[in-house]
């Protein structure tokens, strides 16, 4: 029996990682965590049965002690419960389906508590993966990417040990407003943006995909995953989303995984790795598929790639001020505060103001976060 928790358990990964386990007998849920939705976290808690459930709001806490009364589950909440249900004595690997920074803390203290991490949150490892690398390395903990691209990536690098990269090639959807210029973006709305071509997920990570950012996020994410410099990543479209990624080794060779766009395959593979479990579902069908599409990314219209290279480029708290600019625009613009567009010119302000901190602990991080969200307040 494999015994985890996940944080972030009513959100699009979340829902699918507790598919994974009504299908696999092995595995079983300790504890969860999730922001607000108390009827969703319920529901999970009478199936699933976890010893300890986190949420965020306090009253939304006492609402679900009184909704759980007749089972002996412990019910916590704030930061202090996100923690406690990512450092769960029993669990052995956390899944952290969480969105945006406020994953970094209960990573961190899931790695010092010795926990695996099946890793969704690509936000924790954009911002500190200076430090949460070296930290799992020390605790002899396994960072087992959930993101597509990674797992893609993980699943070709399996077996390759002592065999040198020469190059990540990531590959992306393109998203919903591929091949569209500047001016046809100018007036799109939140409903548009959220229309993504390929893959069902939340809202924060399909905005993303818009902007091309999430693009940019994964480049960091996959530095920091592979230890590959930046100029040996490179990003190409693919809008069938059928190849998740690909490596090229130092002979030439060039290895890809291939599959239907399904978030199930990347997180069973964390939960198991390196055995590869059955599961049902669509099966790719060469015969039918019209070529392969690849193209080059427009970087010129999506400039989310090139704030990820460019804030590596200048390293220490930069990448913080990308994700973190990007985290609050994105929530401006899912409010209706500001057009698409906007999102990029918040970003570029935010880094072309900062004065970088280098190697910043976890306290400059969530420092720069708070500076960067007031600086947004004040300018829109
Ligand atoms: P989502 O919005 O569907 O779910 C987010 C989850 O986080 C929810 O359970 C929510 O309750 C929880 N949460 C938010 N704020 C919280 C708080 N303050 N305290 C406790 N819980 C909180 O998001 P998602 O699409 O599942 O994405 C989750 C992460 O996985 C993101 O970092 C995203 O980039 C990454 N990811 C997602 C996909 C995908 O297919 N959805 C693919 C690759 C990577
Ligand atoms: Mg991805």
């Amino acid at each position: 029996m494999k015994y985890i928790s996940i944080i972030g358990s009513t959100g699009s990964i979340g829902t699918q990682s507790l598919d994974i386990v009504r299908t696999n007998e092995d595995l079983k849920v300790v504890a969860l965590a999730a922001g607000s939705n108390i009827t969703l976290l319920e529901k999970q808690a009478r199936e699933f049965k976890p010893d300890i459930i986190g949420i965020w709001d306090e009253d939304k806490a006492k609402e679900l002690r009184i909704a759980l009364s007749e089972f002996d589950i412990r019910i916590v909440s704030g930061m202090d419960g996100l923690i406690e249900v990512a450092t769960y004595e029993k669990a052995e690997i956390v899944i952290t389906a969480i969105v945006g920074m406020i994953g970094i803390k209960p990573t961190v203290e899931a790695i010092k508590a010795g926990k695996d991490i099946a890793l969704a949150n690509k936000e924790t490892l954009v911002t500190a993966g200076h430090i949460i690398m070296p930290l799992a390395k020390e605790k002899g903990v396994n960072i087992l990417p959930v993101d597509s691209e990674h797992s893609a990536i993980f699943q070709c690098i399996h077996g390759e040990e002592n065999n040198k990269i020469s190059r990540l090639l990531i590959t992306a959807s393109g998203g919903p407003f591929r091949g569209k210029t500047r001016k046809e973006l100018e007036n799109v709305t939140v409903s548009d943006a959220l229309k993504h071509p390929n893959w069902s997920m939340g809202h924060k990570i399909t905005i993303d995909s818009a902007t091309m950012v999430n693009k940019g996020l994964e480049v960091i994410e996959a530095r920091w995953l592979f230890d590959v410099e930046p100029s040996h990543i490179e990003v190409v479209v693919q809008p069938q989303s059928i190849i998740h990624s690909m490596v090229e080794f130092n002979d030439g060779a060039v290895k890809a995984q291939l599959g239907t766009p399904d978030m199930k395959l990347p997180i069973q593979y964390a939960l198991f790795y390196p055995e590869r479990r059955n599961l049902a579902g669509e099966r790719l069908d060469f015969t039918k598929m019209n070529g392969i599409i690849i193209e080059k990314p427009d970087k010129e219209v999506f400039k989310g790639l090139d704030f990820a290279y460019t804030s590596l480029e200048k390293g220490g708290s930069m990448p913080t001020v990308f994700n973190a600019a990007n985290e609050k625009a994105v929530a401006l613009f899912l409010n209706e505060k500001i057009k698409f567009l906007e999102i990029y010119d918040i970003i570029e302000k935010c880094m072309s103001v900062h004065k970088i901190i280098q190697n910043p602990t976890l306290e400059d991080i969530l420092n720069t976060q708070n500076e960067v969200n007031e600086y947004i307040n004040k300018i829109i």
